[in-house]
Parts: structure tokens; C-alpha cells; sequence
């Protein structure tokens, strides 16, 4: 049932605008994939691309080694599911479910069954005789969800399904929709531009920006190892701090221009202008092994987590301890040298 998705060298044009830019991308066989990236990256055009709504300008595609230039989207026998749900407001749940069997010739007593059977994957028994209005924003996701599986189709293709959701909620739905996956051992494509999303439900993230794949990985490979600096402020949160610098006489530091410096693990050329990507929750508050100081501008606390803010405001910290720490104050502070992470300044790549 489950498939693998092929995409070699993809164009997606309008006119002379190219949303997507040889896009080439395994999706291997019961893998969760998420596309993510800002708004306008093209992942949508993308997704809409591998279902069949979009016509690609160039390059091929393949479902279950299947080419799929040319075929319409009811027969690539995949799924989609999108944040508006696109239920019918006129049919109960249980029509909403079996709608597309029924179309598909499949008869009423087995409709019906299959329903059942959706229903308690989803958690909707209960809810069967009830209409899209009668029901809450999660609940019509699991309806629109149960509508994906019932078919059993190769692929399921998410269009910022939790979108509309508050965030609670949120948190919820990635959990099911992971283990929904999990139990169909079904190939998922989930598109959103919330990059806690991405970490926490795939097994491999691909971060796109202006129709171009930037980096794909394991979600703790990007944030350990971003290849440049758009992906390195991209994942995280909150994001990382870019501090411009020069690389000290001994080689092995960071002279920061405003002041103070970054120890390194390794040596580069004296004198190179560098920028500096620290992440805020891997910045210590020091007193006496402190490499730079800042006047701090902000202090924020949500009680299990505490958020300083410099006055210059070129960088944030987190850290989970309590401080006496308030605006105005000098506060001293220190990285582990392992941690600081170096890019181009003018071509923004790892260094
Ligand atoms: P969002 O998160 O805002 O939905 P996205 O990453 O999904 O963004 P796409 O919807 O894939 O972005 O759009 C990619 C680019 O292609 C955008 O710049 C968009 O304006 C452009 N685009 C999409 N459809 C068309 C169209 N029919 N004609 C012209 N340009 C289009």
C-alpha cells in the first residue's frame, strides 16, 4: 500500500517566476517527511506538484516507481488532507467519510463497514450521526483525516493540516497524526511553515527557501549542524544569534565588533570577518568566566524558562534558572567553544 515518491530536478514556473527550482527528493517508503520553510518558499506548490494539482514545467516524478507525469490527480491513489478540512457541511461524518467510496462504486453495507472501522482508528465512533458544525476544529481534523485513510491510498500529503487550531489543540493533533502514521506504516508529506512542527513529527525535514531545497536532514542534524546561515536561523527556538566578528591574531577566537570575545575549538585565519551564530539557549550568564558583556534590555520569565534580551538587541539567551537580573545591568557571559557555530558573511555557508 505504502510508496516511495521519487522527484528528479523539478521546475515549477509561472511565466518567468520560478517557485520551484530543481527540486530533487527521495521520500522513501513509510517515512514522514515535513517540507518547511518561510511563506512563498514554493512547499506548497511543491505538495500540490506531487498530488497532481499543479503541472510541473520540468523534471519527473515517480509514485511507487510509477512515472506520474501526465496522470490525474484520483489516480495517484494518494491522499490529502488541508487545514480548511474541506468536509461537507451537508452530509454527517459518517457521509463524509465513505463519500469518495461511494463514488468509487463501493457499496453502501461495505461503506459503511470501512467507516466503522476509520472511525475507531480515529476516535470518531461517537460521532458518526453528527454534522461538521456539531463538531469541534480537532474533531473535524480527525473527520477530514479519516477521510485520507479510508481509501488506503500510497501516500498521504498534509497541507498545514493544524493551521486553524489552537495551540494546545496543536500539540495534540501532531502527536495523533505521528501515531496514525505510524500504525498505517503510511509514506506522509507534511507541509507547514512551523518548524517545531517539522522537528517534532518527521523523521526527515527539508528546509526550502525561494523555490530551492537549502538543507535535508534528521531534524537534530540540521539544528546541530546547519549547512548555512538561513537553515541555522531557520530551526530553532528561539533563533540563533548572528554576532559579526573577526577571527583573532591566534586564530582560535572570535574578536566580536561589539566588544568581547568567542573562544573556538578550532583555528582559522587571522583577521577573516566572520559571523558568529550562537543559540540562545547554549549562551551561560558568567561572572568570573565570562568572555564578553552586554547591557541587558529585557528580562521575561514564563516561570520555567527565563529570556534576557540585550539593550543593543543583537542577541537573546534562555535558560531555565530564575535571575535577579533587570534591565540596565552589566551581565557577563560565556559559550562552550563547541558550540559556536561560523558563517561567511557574504555567502551566508557554514565555515
Ligand atoms: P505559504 O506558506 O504562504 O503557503 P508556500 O511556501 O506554500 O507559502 P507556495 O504557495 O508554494 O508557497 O508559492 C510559492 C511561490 O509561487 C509564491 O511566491 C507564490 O506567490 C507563487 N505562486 C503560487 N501560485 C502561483 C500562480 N498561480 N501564479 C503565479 N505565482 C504563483
Amino acid at each position: 500500500m505504502t510508496a516511495q515518491i521519487e522527484l528528479d530536478r523539478i521546475d515549477k514556473h509561472y511565466g518567468s517566476f520560478y517557485a520551484l527550482k530543481n527540486i530533487s527528493l527521495t521520500i522513501p517508503k513509510g517515512s514522514f517527511v515535513a517540507l518547511v520553510g518561510p511563506s512563498g518558499c514554493g512547499k506548497s506548490t511543491l505538495l500540490r506538484s506531487i498530488a497532481g494539482l499543479e503541472t510541473i514545467s520540468s523534471g519527473r516524478m515517480s509514485i511507487a516507481g510509477k512515472e506520474m507525469t501526465g496522470v490525474p490527480p484520483r489516480h495517484r491513489d494518494i491522499a490529502m488532507v488541508f487545514q480548511s478540512y474541506a468536509l461537507y457541511p451537508h452530509m454527517t461524518v459518517e457521509e463524509n467519510l465513505t463519500y469518495s467510496l461511494r463514488l468509487h462504486g463501493v457499496g453502501k453495507a461495505e461503506a459503511k463497514q470501512k467507516a466503522a472501522e476509520v472511525a475507531a482508528t480515529t476516535g470518531l465512533t461517537h460521532l458518526l450521526g453528527r454534522y461538521p458544525r456539531q463538531l469541534s476544529g480537532g474533531q473535524r481534523q480527525r473527520v477530514a483525516m479519516g477521510r485520507a485513510i479510508i481509501r488506503n491510498p500510497k501516500a498521504f500529503l498534509f497541507d498545514e493540516p493544524l493551521s486553524n487550531l489552537d495551540a494546545s489543540l496543536r500539540v495534540q493533533m501532531r502527536k495523533e497524526i505521528r501515531a496514525l502514521h505510524d500504525r498505517l506504516g503510511a509514506t506522509s508529506v507534511y507541509v507547514t511553515h512551523d518548524q517545531i512542527e517539522a522537528m517534532t513529527m518527521a523523521d526527515w525535514v527539508v528546509v526550502m527557501r525561494d523555490g530551492v531545497i537549502e538543507q535535508q536532514g534528521r531534524p537534530l542534524d540540521l539544528y546541530d549542524r546547519p549547512v548555512n546561515r538561513f537553515v541555522a536561523g531557520f530551526i530553532g527556538s528561539p533563533a540563533m544569534n548572528f554576532l559579526a566578528g573577526k577571527i583573532a591574531g591566534s586564530g582560535d577566537a572570535v574578536m566580536l565588533d561589539a566588544g568581547g570575545t568567542l573562544p573556538l575549538t578550532r583555528r582559522l585565519e587571522p583577521g577573516r570577518a566572520v559571523i558568529a551564530g550562537v543559540r540562545p539557549e547554549h549562551l551561560v550568564v558568567s561572572h568570573d568566566a565570562a568572555t564578553f558583556h552586554r547591557d541587558v534590555g529585557t528580562v521575561e520569565s514564563t516561570g520555567s524558562a527565563t529570556y534576557l534580551t540585550s539593550q543593543d538587541g543583537s542577541f537573546q539567551l534562555v535558560q531555565s534558572e530564575r535571575t535577579d537580573l533587570a534591565a540596565g545591568d552589566r551581565v557577563g557571559l560565556r559559550i562552550d567553544p563547541a558550540q559556536v557555530h561560523l558563517f561567511d558573511p557574504t555567502t551566508g555557508i557554514a565555515l
